[in-house]
């Protein structure tokens, strides 16, 4: 072997695939490598019956960052969705997040005095001063029918444990909202890029030489010959062999299905609050893109725990993780030449604009370096 490239990235996600981009484009030779049998990491999208299928979950891109929003608009259209969750609690709707439609269908409340009234009301009856968990976190935040109705079991089926045992810190702000607005971000800029994901992502990649069906870790010190530098954005502990201890997350199950019908839910995203009800929420893909195809293809979400073999999807924010995820850290630190990025290889629950953030500092000190 000699070596060929400047830069190895390891990954086809979107920090992968911005690496490539930049770097390519400062004039270093890449080349990208993927696991999977497509690019795009999560964020890829499959059309399925002319529906683009977000395949590992919702993707809603949401930034304040013009720059980072100019950036995507390079190389992808985006339409104007704007994320308007639904949530079911006991056969009724609520509109998310908590804004005067929720207060309304809650307490039949109108005026935003009423409704900060009754709110403050029950922070001062239920609240706590040093909140120890994360329900008294919560109810210390918006009182305790929001709490029950819209966070207790949600949150309890996402993090397969009880409130009274997750951290008070999962929940540090719930933003309260005293205007009829049913935008789920507060965002300047957000949407969907018309015709999925993946169709982005092969634009970023465009000259740029990818191997598709190629694991990096199973034939590391191969690859390590051929290229000066890599950018890994496959999960940390992995690259380090486990030597530490395995690093965990919560996982999901999809469960999808194909309707013969127009429209299912009328709405890209219903969460399922009720505890009772294993699922947390239903993506009706074809909203995304304002889609009027003949049939709809639906995806169930089931949180569970994760297990080796399964797909990674929520770093888990607990003590016992932060050490052991310091521990990798440290040691990714110390290298020379490898250049660790993105949610996996970070161990860090990251929006795509921040990974897009992320790996666009990497490059400007990569190239200041050289
Ligand atoms: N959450 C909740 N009720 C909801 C939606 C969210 O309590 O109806 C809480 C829950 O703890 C969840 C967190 O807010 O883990 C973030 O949820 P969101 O849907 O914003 O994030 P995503 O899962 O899409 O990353």
């Amino acid at each position: 072997f000699m070596i060929q490239y400047d830069y190895l990235i390891v990954g086809s996600g979107l920090f992968g695939s911005v690496c490539a981009r930049e770097l390519t484009d400062a004039g270093f030779k890449c080349l990208v490598i993927e696991k999977r049998n497509h690019i795009g990491g999560n964020v890829y999208t499959e059309s399925i019956e002319g529906i683009n299928v977000h395949k590992y979950g919702a993707h809603i891109f949401h930034t304040d960052d013009k720059n980072i929003w100019n950036y995507v608009n390079k190389y992808a259209e985006f339409n104007r969705y704007t994320n308007s969750p639904l949530g079911l609690h006991k056969n009724k709707l609520y509109n998310l997040p908590f804004n005067m439609n929720t207060f309304y269908q809650l307490w039949g409340v109108s005026k935003p005095s009423e409704a900060r009234e009754i709110i403050e009301k029950q922070i001062k009856e239920f609240g706590f001063k040093n909140p120890k968990n994360l329900e008294e976190q919560a109810i210390s935040l918006v009182g305790k029918d929001i709490y029950e109705i819209f966070i207790k079991g949600y949150t309890e089926k996402q993090w397969g444990r009880s409130a009274l045992d997750l951290p008070a810190f999962i929940i540090k702000r719930l933003p309260l909202r005293f205007t009829y607005d049913n935008n789920y971000f507060s965002d300047k800029y957000q949407g969907i890029p018309i015709g999925g994901y993946t169709p982005m992502i092969e634009n970023m990649l465009k000259g740029i030489e990818v191997k598709t069906n190629v694991d990096f870790l199973s034939d590391k010190k191969q690859w390590i010959k051929q290229t000066k530098n890599i950018v890994y954005t496959g999960a940390l502990d992995a690259f380090y062999n486990y030597q530490f201890g395995v690093l965990e997350y919560r996982s999901l199950d999809f469960n999808n299905e194909s309707i013969n019908i127009e429209n299912y839910q009328g709405n890209a995203v219903v969460n399922y609050l009720d505890k009772n009800v294993p699922y947390t929420r239903i993506i009706e893909h074809k909203h995304f893109e304002f889609g009027n195809q003949k049939s709809t293809y639906i995806t169930k979400e089931y949180p569970k725990e994760w297990q080796m073999g399964d797909e990674r999807y929520y770093p888990i924010n607990d003590d016992k993780n932060s050490v052991l995820s310091k521990l990798y850290k440290d040691l990714a630190l110390k290298e020379k030449s490898v250049f660790f990025g993105g949610r996996l290889a970070e161990y860090r629950y990251y929006d795509m604009h921040q990974v897009i953030a992320s790996a666009l500092s990497l490059v400007k000190k990569l190239s200041n370096d050289d």
